[in-house]
């Protein structure tokens, strides 16, 4: 089987034409975009209809975004022709994506989640661009990108018989680095005897990932590095209120809307570093991630766990102005605690190590294991002693072990990948009142 994977490297230029290159390549790809799609926007507002397509077609008039780069590149912006015009224009391509996903959610009436394409700011983007096998090559430990030339990659590939399709090209904490996706060939054999496994996630500190054996995978410990973060982030603040503070001599039109401001270079600075408490803190998380999906995946072979919408569960608390919500606070303060611990990470660890199965997470925490009865009453915090026969257990021991029940099928729930669905039935409920399975049908007697 053929999948695609992801390594990053960070990227020596080694000289400092080819840092400005790989800086101007970014900014012209910026340039470009910000000119689409303020052309776009333009022409929405006008007549209600823009060709945001990135080829031209016949039967409209304006033409598409790759033969207008080609215009702007040839008469306009002759500074164009210093950069790839392959890399320019494909860093074009999401603008189509995106105004298609959004025409769609206007055309079907759907709740509207989706923007159109936004400007990129200056100083709040990122300085970014695509490369993929025709614009750039891979040889050993160096990479070629047009306009650019041959440049230095350091780190280890853990693919050497991948094949290079597409990238990235970024400057992050202050270095470049490059993520470079592979194909990879990938055996997949089936175990003979498969091992599965229940996982049930937490936000209780020490056992973030609680595993139906009675292991308990506590988090990685983020203290000092959440402090640093802190620390930066409030210095950021300052420095930018700082330089607010100075504009006293500010002559010309006065800005409309949102302060434009040009960030001091005290502030740049500081933003570095704080990208860097920002990286550490996110490579300690992945870190943890992995070392506890392999252990899982050294002893087990399938792995249950609750189909969790971790973007619906963080949402902010904080509705409208008309109709405020309620325990703001405490919502945001759960929803940093939520997307601290890592679920995700630790589910896309597991996802190509083992197989992961999803389930109903419908009252898995409130299910009493061993006869199957279902009260909220039972769970105290981290104890569960079950109110209909007095089983007692760890509350996210039986969790797992409910999470594993229901994904194998053993505790009639249908079994198996649900996909997250409901399942409409609660487990031992109606066993407890003495009514037939649903699933069977019952047989009249003639
Ligand atoms: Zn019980």
């Amino acid at each position: 089987m053929k999948v695609h994977r992801a390594v990053r490297y960070r990227l020596h230029p080694g000289s400092a034409r080819k840092n400005q290159q790989l800086h101007g390549t970014a900014g012209a790809c910026r340039f470009v975009w910000n000119h689409m799609v303020g052309k776009l926007r333009d022409e929405y507002e006008a007549w209600g209809i823009c060709n945001f397509s990135y080829m031209s077609t016949k039967n409209v008039p304006t033409p598409g975004l790759g033969r207008t780069f080609t215009i702007l590149r040839r008469h306009s912006y002759k500074w164009l022709q210093g950069y790839s015009a392959y890399i320019v224009k494909s860093s074009l391509q999401p603008i189509e994506r995106t105004y298609k996903a959004f025409f769609k959610d206007l055309e079907t009436g759907r709740k509207l989640n989706r923007k159109p394409p936004q400007l990129h700011g200056r100083w709040t983007t990122t300085p970014s661009f695509p490369i993929n096998y025709e614009s750039a090559k891979v040889s050993g430990e160096s990479l070629y990108v047009q306009k650019v030339g041959w440049m230095k990659l350091a780190g280890s590939n853990p693919y050497p018989d991948g094949e290079f399709k597409s990238g990235t090209v970024k400057y992050e904490c202050g270095n470049w680095y490059a993520y470079l996706v592979y194909e990879v060939d990938t055996q997949v054999s089936l175990p003979h005897s498969i091992k599965e496994v229940g996982i049930d996630r937490n936000i209780a500190e020490g056992r973030l990932a609680v595993l139906s054996d009675g292991t308990k995978h506590g988090g990685p410990d983020l203290k000092r590095k959440v402090a640093k973060r802190k620390r930066y982030e409030r210095s950021m603040a300052r420095k930018r209120e700082v330089w607010w503070k100075n504009q006293k001599n500010f002559c010309g039109p006065k800005p409309q809307g949102r302060p434009r401001y040009q960030p001091s270079n005290r502030y740049l600075r500081t933003q570095i570093r704080h990208q860097r408490a920002c990286a550490a803190e996110r490579f300690a998380r992945k870190n943890w991630g992995h070392h506890v999906s392999k252990a899982i995946a050294s002893e087990y072979d399938v792995a249950y766990v609750e189909k969790l919408n971790i973007r619906g569960m963080t949402k902010s608390a904080k509705g409208t102005k008309e109709k405020p919500g309620r325990h703001v606070k405490s919502k945001s303060g759960l929803n940093r605690k939520v997307l601290a611990s890592a679920w995700g990470t630790l589910e896309l660890c597991l996802n190509y190590k083992m197989e992961v199965r999803h389930v109903d997470p419908a009252y898995t925490s409130q299910t009493c294991h061993q006869c199957g009865h279902v009260d909220k009453d039972s769970r105290k915090q981290t104890d569960f002693k079950c109110t209909a026969c007095g089983h007692a257990d760890d509350a996210d021991v039986n969790a797992a072990l409910n999470i594993l029940a229901f994904g194998n099928g053993a505790a009639g729930r249908g079994g198996g990948d649900t996909g997250g669905k409901s399942c409409h039935s609660r487990p031992g409920k109606r066993q407890e009142m003495g009514l037939p399975d649903r699933r069977e049908p019952v047989k009249l007697s003639t």
